[in-house]
């Protein structure tokens, strides 16, 4: 079985798109794995995921489907991560952190982080008694490939380096030691307030950088001291927006085209590593950029020990076209 999955999640139109265009969007469902596509020339595409989550979804069927596998082996020491990939506005930011991390008014949209982070401490909770585990958060933003810590601004070009014990680390980057769900919150609430701060500082939006999430869960046995590390990732991706449709110049272009670079180079460690010729082992190309060296030991190929789990998801704007309508009431 492979251990990449990739799904497709199509948000709701707003009310605003509604009112504009009509209750209509791009797509037809075929079953909870295939949709048809209808694309600006009329010409319709058939695509399959291992699941797709239509616009009637709810973010708990997301969560249940791809997230919560993922936090169950990290506590087993089994790396996991999830990355969200779309287009500015397709709904990545809602997926992961939610309308808000803290204080969602609604539990049910509560987005994967605060579903993520009560899971692990609820797994915890039951976990073996002779085992000390120990839970601790990073985040960090990669902007024009330069890495920064978003616990603690001042660290805006961390080094990413290799250890024979502990595999790729972030050199220096902040690592909050979490007791239980309600700190972990409010440190993510923080790294997403210093996020926007360095925003302001740089002039820039957030859909222009990768923004990641790294949760590390250290297990020590009580008997013989043994060691292991499970490692769960959240990356919400950079726009995936095209340059040329932005009609961007000077500084937008660089970013743009910088986002380009390091969204294709994850595109090429994912073909080399779920394209492999049986018996071929491929150059897995993580090392040209920033993003693929943070996530190598997320991403790496099938034969090694490790054993760990790559969750994909797409994400599609509901562009609308006249004659077609998403019939998702059997499909949620
Ligand atoms: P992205 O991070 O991909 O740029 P956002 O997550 O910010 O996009 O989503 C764009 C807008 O759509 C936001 O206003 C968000 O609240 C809304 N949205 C996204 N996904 C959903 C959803 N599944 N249900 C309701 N609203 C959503
Ligand atoms: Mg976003």
């Amino acid at each position: 079985m492979s251990n990449v999955t990739v799904c497709a999640r199509f948000r709701p139109l707003s009310s605003k798109e509604k009112r504009d265009h009509g209750d209509v969007i791009c797509i037809r469902s075929i079953d909870a794995e295939n949709f048809v596509f209808k694309d600006e020339k009329d010409e319709d595409f058939t695509f399959c995921f291992d699941r797709v989550f239509y616009p009637g979804s709810e973010q708990v069927d997301v969560y249940e489907f791809l997230a919560q596998p993922i936090v169950r082996d990290a506590v087993n020491a089994i790396n996991g991560t999830i990355i969200t990939y779309g287009q500015t506005g397709a709904g990545k930011t809602y997926s992961i952190e939610g309308p808000s991390i803290l204080g969602c008014d609604e539990q049910k949209k509560e987005g994967l982080l605060p579903r993520v982070v009560g899971e692990l401490f609820e797994c915890l909770k039951s976990a073996d008694e002779m085992i000390k585990y120990t839970v601790k958060l990073s985040m960090v933003e990669i902007y024009m490939e330069k890495v920064r810590d978003l616990f603690d601004l001042s660290k805006d070009n961390l080094h990413i380096k290799e250890g024979k014990v502990q595999g790729i680390f972030l050199s220096g980057v902040t690592e909050i030691s979490i007791l239980d769900p309600e700190e972990a919150l409010r440190s993510l609430s923080s790294g997403i307030a210093n996020r926007a701060v360095g925003e302001t500082l740089m002039n820039m939006a957030s859909s222009r950088s990768h923004c990641v999430y790294i949760f590390t869960v250290r297990q020590e046995s009580t008997k013989d001291r043994r060691m292991k590390t499970g490692k769960l990732i959240l990356v919400d991706l950079a726009g995936s927006e095209k340059v040329e449709k932005t009609g961007a110049e000077g500084r937008v272009l660089e970013e743009a085209k910088t986002i380009n670079k390091s969204l294709s180079a994850l595109g090429n460690v994912i073909n080399a590593l779920t394209g492999s010729t049986p018996g071929k082992v491929n150059h897995i190309p993580y090392r040209d950029s920033k993003l693929t060296r943070i996530l190598q030991d997320a991403l790496v190929s099938p034969p090694l020990l490790c054993p760990h789990q790559i969750t994909i998801i797409f994400y599609q704007k509901p562009t609308v076209f006249s004659s077609y309508r998403v019939e998702t009431h059997e499909l949620h």
